[in-house]
């Protein structure tokens, strides 16, 4: 089969020729039919984020494709089945996290595309047990949004957050997470304020529903939010402390501020204004196979439309330019 392999690190992946993988007893073999391309597959290229296993690699952990073959002891899947396969290749079930339905810790987890091969190829292994069905009205491309840029901000803004209909929701950030954050709260029944540097993401996130439009780069988003009577939950997308610490600032009392972006340093917040508001700062990592079949859910019956643009998989260095330099609007997804 031809995978795009991460031969060296801060160079252009290289499409070869390698074997193609046999599903091992409970594993099925998915052809691979888009891949997203996400932020922290730049960083692995970049030696930001170490891998755990030696070069060559095979990166791409949002896939959507169809069950090739199963292996032995595989009952609930069958060729022809359409499935995604998400950062969770495998989660055991039995440690403290998985028993509290919290997998997205899980502290023997294998993630696919980085400790194991993943889908920039066009085959991917993987356990059937962590292999989603796919509702039959979500295509392939869109459903690669499931697995990752719909089901982060998804378990941000209801395990970690727990939006209520009615919550003011302020997401700062609309990029591929961003914009799916604003739907989502939309669906939740909230009241959306999107904030931007660029009046081009803030068009779209006008576009995904956002009541409210705050240009960060021309207006005090704090004020603006403030103004408003305060976010009930903020969620920076972004990955800058910057925007987090304006996040918090805009919270009114009781607020929740959620943090998904990665940037590296130390937020510094007021304690006595943290605590006199009774406000929660809350990490949330990821998601469970759970928040991705609800956010399958969402996007099946049209509540959450996430944006992708559709590279063919021989265009994957210059769809990692494009991601690289801001230019895509959405998700970046391979298909074959
Ligand atoms: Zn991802
Ligand atoms: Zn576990």
């Amino acid at each position: 089969m031809r995978a795009a392999l991460l031969v060296e690190l801060n160079k252009p992946l290289v499409i070869r020729e390698v074997p193609e993988p046999k599903p091992g007893y409970g594993e099925a073999v998915v052809k691979v039919k888009a891949v997203g391309i996400c932020h922290s597959d730049l960083e692995i290229i970049e030696g930001k984020i170490p891998l755990p296993k030696p070069l060559p690699h095979i990166l791409g952990h949002e896939v959507a494709g169809i069950v090739e073959v199963v292996g032995d002891g595989v009952a609930h899947l069958k060729p022809g089945d359409r499935v995604a396969l998400s950062w969770l290749w495998w989660t055991c079930g039995r440690c403290r996290y998985c028993l509290v339905g919290r997998e997205n810790i899980c502290e023997n987890q294998v993630n696919t595309g980085y400790s194991v091969d993943g889908g920039y190829a066009e085959f991917v292994r993987a356990p059937a047990s962590h292999l989603l069905k796919l509702p039959d009205n979500v295509p392939f491309p869109e459903a690669t949004s499931a697995t990752d840029a719909v089901a982060t901000p998804y378990r941000a803004l209801t395990f970690a957050s727990r939006v209520v209909p009615g919550d003011m929701v302020a997401v700062f950030g609309i990029g591929g997470l961003g914009h799916n954050a604003v739907q989502i709260a939309k669906a939740l029944g909230a009241k959306v304020v999107a904030v931007d540097v660029l009046d081009s993401k803030l068009e779209f996130a006008k576009e995904c529903g956002a009541d409210y439009l705050v240009n960060a780069s021309k207006e005090d988003p704090v004020k603006y939010i403030k103004d408003l009577g305060g976010a009930d939950v903020a969620l920076p997308t972004v990955e800058s402390l910057k925007a987090m610490r304006q996040a918090y600032e805009s919270l009114r009392p009781g607020g929740t501020l959620v943090l998904i972006g990665l940037p590296v340093g130390e937020l510094s917040l007021p304690v006595i204004d943290w605590i006199l508001k009774d406000i929660k700062v809350v990490g949330n990592i990821g998601f469970t196979r759970n928040d991705i079949m609800q956010s399958l859910k969402l996007v099946s019956n049209g509540k959450v439309r996430p944006r992708v643009e559709l590279f063919k998989f021989e265009e994957v260095n210059e769809a990692i330019e494009k991601l690289k330099n801001g230019e895509i609007k959405g998700r970046a997804v391979l298909t074959f």
